[in-house]
């Protein structure tokens, strides 16, 4: 995890780079960072031209720097990580981006926006990377979001301990800076369709829409109150945070049991933050073994350090009223009118690990008692666009299909896609890879349509 440093232990840190004539790190960086350049300007003690170096790849080094999973990029290339002694580049990424904020360095031009007219739809990680990436290249760029806020997760989904909602609305400012104009609660699909933006004289279309639809499961008892998916229960924390909601629609009570499904990145933030929230006792329940889990090792440690508990190996069947608990316990108490719509345990099945590598229910069953249980077990995209457009093709998940030429394009010409709704949910620095590469195709297509619209005339 990245830490804060100093600028004297920024430029320390720099200097023991052993600028490597054959830079790896560099390698380990999805969007190819030119770490060693930037580190060597740090070393000098010249920021400005560090985050000189660093502005011509990223559009979100202030993000990028606390969020991107560097030990195992990056810093994970490092010759000196041999001897568990690396640099530490994230930290170095965020403090270049934390003093060119401070001191409000703008190393790059605002688009002229003569190049063409591009509308972007989303402003998350992908859409902010594409519309950063064409203002740079001078295009005219429009976001559409439908949210009443830009950053899709990085503002409604990764929780404030861990990446700053200022740092998030700060980064988007530079963006704006540049001459992206962002417009809000404007849901593309239900409210004005892809077609009606090609009507009003956008060149090309980019969709960076995520995964919105989380998965819930298909088992008894689904309808209780206090089942709760875990992108709902972050955001609704967020809105909270943000004086936007009142703390009680968050739908976690102080005190509550509570236990999280799933054991990927989105599951350590909900269990974390229901920590936060003043959960009482905060598991996690997954299927597989401590050895499967998907989330960043990281996060598992900050999980654990924080008191959380894992159940491995245990898959859920059922949930469970007051009513049935009681049955199973065999207390008699009088019902209460709220003993059938209240969530009060989860019933999960033993799993088994074969020798073989599988993993097989052994027949054994337990009630995990608790007040509220998050999912966290995947997401998958909407289909309000692919919906309301003819053309657009997905795959049987309903993902985004595109080609390799002009890179990112969908079965619509002039509609292009990239991030989570192309690829399935992954890093905010995948998501930024993929729109880097979109964002080139797009202004290869539309140099090549002016061209042909020239040749026309
Ligand atoms: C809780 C959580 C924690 C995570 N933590 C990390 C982490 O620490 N590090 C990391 O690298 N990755 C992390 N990720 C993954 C990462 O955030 C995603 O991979 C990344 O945000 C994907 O970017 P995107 O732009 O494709 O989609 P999103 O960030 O989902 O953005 C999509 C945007 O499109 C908008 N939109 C959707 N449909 C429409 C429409 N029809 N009209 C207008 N707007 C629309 C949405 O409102 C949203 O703003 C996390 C994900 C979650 C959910």
């Amino acid at each position: 995890m990245s830490r804060v440093l100093t600028t004297t232990e920024a430029i320390n840190e720099a200097r023991r780079c052993l600028n490597c004539a054959k830079p790896t790190c560099r390698n380990g960086c999805p969007i190819e960072n030119d770490i060693p350049q930037f580190i060597r300007a740090l070393s000098e003690g010249n920021v400005g031209n560090a985050y000189e170096i660093i502005s011509e790849h990223s559009n979100l080094p202030a993000i990028c720097g606390r969020v991107c999973p560097h030990e195992r990029q990056c810093e994970s290339h490092c010759v000196l990580t041999k001897n568990k002694h690396g640099i530490e580049i994230g930290s170095l990424e965020m403090f270049v981006a934390d003093f060119a904020h401070e001191n409000s360095l703008k190393p790059i031009p605002p688009s002229t926006g003569k190049r063409g007219k591009v509308a972007v739809i989303g402003s998350g990680p992908a859409g902010l990377t594409v519309a950063g990436d064409l203002a740079k290249m001078n295009f005219a760029v429009t976001i559409f979001e439908g949210q009443s806020e830009p950053g899709g997760v990085l503002l409604f989904g990764i929780p404030e301990f861990r990446l700053s909602k200022d740092v998030v609305r700060r980064e988007i400012t530079e963006l704006t800076d540049l001459g992206v104009e962002i417009k809000t609660n404007m849901l593309i699909g239900p409210d004005f369709t892809v077609d009606q933006l090609f009507d009003q004289g956008y060149d090309a279309i980019f969709m960076g829409t995520g995964t919105s639809l989380p998965r819930t499961l298909d088992i008894p008892g689904k309808e209780l109150t206090g089942i709760l998916t875990a992108t709902y229960f972050l955001r609704m924390v967020v809105l909270a945070d943000s004086g936007k909601l009142d703390n009680s629609e968050t739908l976690l009570h102080t005190g509550d049991n509570v236990i999280v499904v799933g054991a990927g990145n989105v599951a350590m933030d909900a269990a974390r933050t229901a920590v936060r929230r003043g959960a009482k006792n905060v598991t996690v329940v997954y299927h597989k073994t401590e050895a499967e889990i998907s989330c960043f090792p990281s996060e598992y440690e900050e999980a654990i350090k924080e008191g959380i508990n894992f159940n491995f190996l245990k898959k859920p069947l059922a949930y469970l009223n007051k009513k049935q608990i009681r049955a199973l316990k065999n207390i008699r108490q009088q019902p209460s009118e709220q003993d059938d719509t209240v969530l009060a345990g989860l019933l999960v099945q033993n799993i088994t690990k074969t020798a073989d590598g599988e993993f097989v229910a052994d027949g054994g069953q337990e009630y995990l008692p608790c007040d509220c249980v998050i999912l966290a077990i995947g997401q998958r995209p909407a289909a309000r666009i692919v919906s309301t457009t003819k053309g657009i093709e997905v795959d049987d998940k309903g993902f985004v299909i595109t080609k390799e030429r002009p890179y990112g394009m969908t079965t619509r010409a002039g509609v292009f896609s990239s991030g989570d709704v192309v690829h399935g949910p992954a890093t905010v620095v995948l998501a930024m890879k993929e729109s880097k590469k979109v964002a080139a195709g797009i202004a290869q297509y539309i140099d090549a349509k002016k061209l042909l619209e020239d040749c026309e005339q």
